[in-house]
């Protein structure tokens, strides 16, 4: 019964949707003795299972997986029939659920949420309901979904059509019979290729018109995988908690097999068990690096086109069924049974879009660039307004009037994926920013619910009424979100994740693709950092604790982790003999860096005997002379050599077009402070004296180095204006010591933990200088004068205890008016950006580098490319 408008309802909270997640939160709210109101405008329970009712519709997770943890007398009472349960079981277990604990009295069924606004004064969330109907809550909880707003379709003529029309999303309740009819399916995405081969069934024709070929693996339905059912009986606790820390939600082992790595006959093996296994999980784990690497993904492409090939009779619709131009996995993929196979069928036709576009949909059919079709039926399996849809389609106006709509017009910004700025007490379950539609979302949704109704309960007990994210927390997680996408191949496909299947809607990766695991340790650790990221208020109180949950590159922290886990011993407590041993033996395995067109050795002729050094010229054209850069390897005076460096010599080379001659110089504790500094210097003037020989350009002379080589390459230039030349056009310093002070801030704050240490950092000076020399400027150059110097890049990162020094550097020599530009390694260590082709991340800053010698040499010939 609806109450009069002025005498509003009120609740603790309402929560929109009645599916997975909604239920779960009603569930959770209620066992902490709050009022709760759920609305849907569904007439039950079930959510998406109770809108996607087309033939064929099943979950593509194993419903051993796919489904409730939360209480263990329920996983005893319910069993499901096969590995991939079909709507209606589906659906019937949410009855299930909702009849056990008596949900349904809570939830409003029919009943659609037009508006939500936030009453400031009162701290409350004012809700009305089709009918115009107010509601007030403290926390308004949207459980709608991630994929519940059908796309429109977006297909000229599409009103036009006089028969019936059918959206897979909105499937008549009592079912379609097509028998005797001809029958059109626009789309191929999991919906079109779950439901065509049954439609096949009963159709007297069917046109497929596929605009994009989809991956599909065949979901070998059945039981229930023997194996899950073995480990939850031994163990269902334990399954389920391995689950809950997966990457995707269903506990799979990771691969550590690199596609590159392994051979043609393991390749094979891998594929053929993930292909007969027909689960999504396992498809995506053929090769540790297919999410990553351009060539690793060709290669299961390639081995599923070859399945499609092999089961398509027609070698015109099999080539037209092959996905093309987009890397596997980067659209979602696919389970089917039979549908490639339903190709095969007299009556089914594919239209390939791509090469015949449809012009319009006409009062009795379909009319392509090259045909007219008539249909009696059209089907549209044309997708959903992904993640977003649900959200800013339901009028929501946070503080200060603004709506999420307006919030987001440039795409979503989340703090976790669970609330927005400017929205108190408004939560997002599986919104975007969270692992949502990459993992399983039982597994997801439970996760968040909990979160949530932690939250609620942690506000209670201290006494607070609202919770919202700061600015600063926000914008780090985006930054986040999108790092973890930018390091794998999603951002280059036009795919639902990216908003590239909606017309207008921003291109923004949209769900969190670090892990399920590593997303949980998140949000734990913004709870154990006293909400960080948030703030909380109540009367008389602000609580806020700010900051950034995950500032470090992903690829780099999983590099961290995996260092960490060697448990190698520290190098300062290491003689220097074995420090270089423990060195050589850490790079064995890594990658080689770029092929570049020659690289040589040879010496460098020094008054005390010779200097090493290894040439890297360009591949490619133009024939003649380059810009040179010398330079020096890091590892702190006592360390490195021509190998150490050589993937970076190669890359920088690669990128910047230029010659690059690496030099070994003296090393410590063997010969000691000014040794070093004096190669160096010594190795730029043998550089500038035989240019042409090198294959230079006589005065295009740049030096680069990193960490102490990046010491003795400044410390060269000031040696070399000191003397009158050689001159040098420009300076790359990366992660440069330039000063032997050890308390700058960033050593307190990166001093342990991040390979190069304090520690060691100390143990390299006491290696290489006296003390009384460390104040010397061919030292620490930053004490020397700095007027009249080269140009100078100087790239500092994050994660870096040498980081401000790096930085003091670059204000000095711009305060001397030289030249800057300072480079921000964003979420790096001090050792990441130089990990060619093992820290993704990086390449970014190392195609600065390489733009910065190209400013150095301002006539240089256009640069050769490396992605
Ligand atoms: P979808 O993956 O977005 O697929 C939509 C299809 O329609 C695509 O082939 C798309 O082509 C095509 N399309 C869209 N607009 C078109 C137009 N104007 N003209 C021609 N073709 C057009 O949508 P979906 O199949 O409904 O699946 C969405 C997601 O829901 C899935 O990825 C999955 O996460 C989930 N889902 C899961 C299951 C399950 O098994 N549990 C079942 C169904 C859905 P383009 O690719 O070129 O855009």
């Amino acid at each position: 019964m609806n109450k009069p408008a002025s005498v509003p309802e009120q609740f603790d909270a309402v929560v929109v949707g009645a599916g997975f997640s909604g239920l779960y939160m009603l569930y959770r709210l209620r066992q902490l003795g709050l009022s709760v109101k759920v609305f849907d405008s569904a007439g039950d329970v079930g959510g998406t299972w109770y809108w996607n009712r087309y033939p064929g519709a099943r979950c593509d997770v194993p419903t051993t997986d796919y489904t409730f943890s939360f209480d263990p007398e329920l996983e005893k009472e319910w069993t499901w029939s096969e590995k991939y349960a079909t709507q209606p079981e589906i659906l019937e277990y949410l009855r299930f659920v909702a009849d056990r604990h008596e949900l349904r009295s809570d939830i409003e069924f029919s009943t659609a949420v037009t508006a939500a606004r936030w009453d400031e004064p009162a701290k409350q969330w004012v809700i009305t309901t089709g009918g115009g109907r107010e509601v007030r809550c403290r926390h308004y909880i949207m459980a709608t979904g991630c994929l519940s707003v059908a796309k429109s379709p977006d297909i000229e003529g599409a009103e036009r059509f006089a028969g019936p029309v059918y959206f897979t999303s909105r499937w008549p309740h009592e079912g379609v019979d097509f028998t005797g009819q001809r029958v059109a399916v626009i789309g191929t995405g999991s919906s079109g290729i779950q439901s065509i081969p049954l439609i096949a069934r009963q159709a007297s024709q069917l046109t497929v018109f596929q605009r994009t070929a989809n991956f599909s693996i065949p979901a070998h339905n059945g039981p229930a995988p023997a194996e899950t059912l073995r480990q939850l009986d031994e163990g269902r606790d334990a399954y389920r908690d391995a689950a809950r820390w997966s990457r995707g939600g269903v506990p799979v082992e990771p691969t550590d097999v690199l596609a590159g790595a392994a051979s043609e006959e393991v390749r094979r093996e891998r594929f053929e068990a993930a292909w007969q296994q027909g689960e999504l999980f396992g498809i995506l784990n053929v090769f540790a690096d297919q999410g990553v690497n351009p060539a690793a993904n060709d290669i299961v492409a390639e081995m599923i086109r070859e399945k499609i090939r092999a089961t398509v009779n027609d070698p015109e619709t099999a080539e037209a069924l092959c996905p093309r131009g987009h890397y596997f996995g980067t659209k979602r993929p696919c389970l089917d049974t039979g549908y490639f196979e339903t190709f095969n069928l007299p009556h089914v036709r594919l239209v390939d879009l791509r090469k015949e576009p449809i012009v319009s949909i006409t009062e009795d059919g379909i009319e392509t660039a090259g045909e007219s079709f008539g249909f009696d039926a059209i089907v549209y399996a044309t997708g959903f307004d992904a993640m977003t849809g649900a959200l800013v389609g339901a009028d929501v106006t946070g503080r200060d009037g603004l709506s999420l709509k307006e919030k987001w017009a440039a795409g979503p910004s989340t703090y976790l994926g669970l609330m927005t700025t400017g929205f108190p007490n408004f939560f997002m379950l599986t919104g975007p920013g969270s692992p949502s539609v990459l993992s399983n979302m039982a597994v997801s949704i439970e996760q968040h619910v909990d979160w949530v109704a932690g939250c609620l309960k942690d506000l209670r007990d201290k006494g607070l009424e609202t919770i919202e994210p700061t600015e600063l927390a926000e914008a780090g997680w985006n930054q986040h979100n999108q790092d973890c996408a930018a390091i794998t191949l999603h951002p280059t496909a036009n795919s639902w994740y990216m908003g590239a299947n909606v017309p207008g809607k921003p291109r923004v990766f949209l769900p969190y693709i670090g892990g399920v695991g590593a997303y949980r340790q998140a949000c734990d650790d913004v709870v154990t950092q006293d909400y960080l990221g948030f703030t909380r208020t109540g009367p008389g109180a602000v609580r806020c604790t700010d900051g950034v949950i995950r500032s470090m590159q992903p690829d780099v922290a999983m590099v961290m982790e995996f260092v960490n886990a060697l448990g190698l011993p520290p190098m300062e407590t290491l003689s220097a003999a074995d420090a270089r041993a423990l060195m050589a033996a850490t790079a064995e395995n890594r990658p080689p860096g770029p092929e570049v067109g020659e690289v040589t050795d040879g010496v460098i002729p020094i008054p005390d005997g010779t200097l090493p050094y290894r040439l890297y010229r360009p591949a490619g054209p133009p024939e003649g002379p380059r810009p040179l850069v010398v330079y020096f390897h890091g590892g702190g005076w006592v360390l490195g050599n021509l190998d150490s460096d050589d993937p970076l010599c190669r890359d920088l080379c690669a990128r910047s077009g230029a010659v690059v001659v690496s030099v070994n110089y003296r090393h410590a504790p063997e010969v000691r402070f000014p040794a070093a500094a004096l190669d160096a210097f010594a190795a730029v003037q043998w550089a500038d004296a035989n240019a042409i020989e090198l294959g230079g350009i006589p005065g295009q002379l740049a030096v680069a180095g990193w960490s102490a080589g990046a010491n003795v390459a400044a410390v060269a230039c000031q040696l070399a204006r000191d003397a009158g030349g050689p001159r040098i056009t420009g300076q790359l310093l990366i992660c440069p010591a330039v000063d032997s002070d050890l308390t700058r801030p960033s050593y307190e704050e990166n001093g342990d933990g991040y390979i190069l240490t304090t520690a060691l950092m100390r143990w390299f000076w006491d290696h290489y200088a006296d003390p009384a020399d460390r104040g010397d400027p061919r030292a620490a150059p930053l004490r020397g004068d700095l007027a009249g110097l080269p140009p100078a890049c100087i790239v500092a990162a994050d994660f870096d205890p040498l980081r401000d020094e790096g930085v003091a550097y670059a204000r000095a020599l711009e305060a001397a008016a030289v030249p800057v530009r300072l480079t921000r390694a964003r979420g790096h260590t001090h050792t990441s950006v130089t990990m060619v082709d093992v820290v993704i991340s990086g390449a970014p800053v190392r195609a600065e580098m390489a733009a910065a010698l190209g400013d150095f040499f301002p006539a240089a010939e256009p640069q050769a490319h490396v992605s």
